[in-house]
């Protein structure tokens, strides 16, 4: 056992207790803690454990582990890339672990991937102990900037087809990428025609008033808005969401207008594909009532 301690590992297991998920709490088992540090925006801390590979924690929640993280950055990207025709230029707003760019750069339309992240920490780290992720900010076509997403935008007109925000949880620095003026620059920010995901205020067992205030925030933006979610053991309830928008209203971006054949998926992706694409969208039948 290492050195380090954090309030988060006690008797060499992490457990995750916040008030985002009252009264339950995802524990895993800790080999060794390989960095902790409080950087200008939150705590960082990045372990190694028993059975999940190495575990990116930020203010006590965990952003990935090496196991399971491709069921989330596949999902949050194939979404968007694959509901729009010819994808060129893609901004990743958040994502600083660098696994969404992996999953951006599969595909041969992209000529530009822009990524902003506030925290020039978490890039720094990635690199350093999640080399499968990172390895997204190597690709030629990749540029990174670090800010603001809400800033970055500002100033941002019919620029990206695709714009996907891979944020935190909206509790932190994140918080006002969940909020309409969020969509809005977003919407600005999009040229015609353009996609955007984002993560969607966690999941249906434990936020459903949260993802039907954001489904309404984005429908007041968007013309096509719809609300998907992936299965993610590590995430709290073992499931996150994305809202799926597009600035066309005829687009249906519940069906891929792209796809690889089989076998170009069995080599390019571990969770997604087409089918899973319209599956996501099929919701139970008490989130699909509030979220109607
Ligand atoms: N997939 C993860 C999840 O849902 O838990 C998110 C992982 S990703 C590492 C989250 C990133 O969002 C972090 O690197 C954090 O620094 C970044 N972030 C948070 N607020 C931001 C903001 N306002 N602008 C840009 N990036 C932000």
């Amino acid at each position: 056992m290492s050195e380090i301690t954090h309030p988060t590992i006690k008797d060499g297991w992490f457990r995750e207790i916040s008030n985002m998920w009252p009264g339950q709490a995802m524990t895993l088992k800790v080999n060794q803690v390989l960095h902790h540090e409080k950087s200008k925006y939150q705590d960082v801390l990045i372990f190694e454990s028993s059975d999940h590979g190495t575990v990116l924690v930020l203010d006590n929640v965990i952003q990935c582990t090496e196991r399971d993280e491709f069921a989330y950055q596949e999902m949050i990207t194939h979404l968007a890339m694959n509901s729009h025709p010819d994808p060129k230029s893609v901004l990743v707003i958040g994502g600083g672990d660098g696994g969404v760019l992996r999953e951006v750069v599969k595909h041969s339309t992209v000529e530009t991937a822009i990524l902003c992240d506030i925290d020039e920490s978490v890039i720094r780290l990635s690199k350093k102990y999640l080399p499968g992720m990172s390895i997204g900010f190597q690709h030629p076509n990749v540029s990174t900037h670090i800010g603001d997403g809400f800033k970055f935008l500002a100033d941002k007109k019919n620029e990206f087809d695709v714009i996907i925000t891979d944020s935190s949880d909206p509790e932190g620095p994140a918080e006002s990428l969940f909020q309409k003026p969020y969509f809005e620059l977003l919407y600005g920010a999009l040229k015609e025609g353009g996609v955007i995901t984002t993560q969607g205020s966690e999941n249906q067992w434990l936020h459903l008033s949260l993802i039907t205030d954001l489904k309404k925030s984005c429908k007041e933006v968007f013309p096509t808005v719809e609300y998907a979610y992936t299965t993610i053991p590590t995430y709290p309830s073992g499931q996150i969401g994305f809202m799926v928008c597009s600035k066309d209203k005829d687009r249906d971006v519940t069906t891929p207008v792209r796809s690889w054949d089989t076998q170009e998926e069995d080599k390019l992706c571990r969770y997604y594909n087409k089918e899973i694409h319209k599956a996501s969208f099929v919701l139970p039948t008490f989130a699909r009532k509030a979220l109607r």
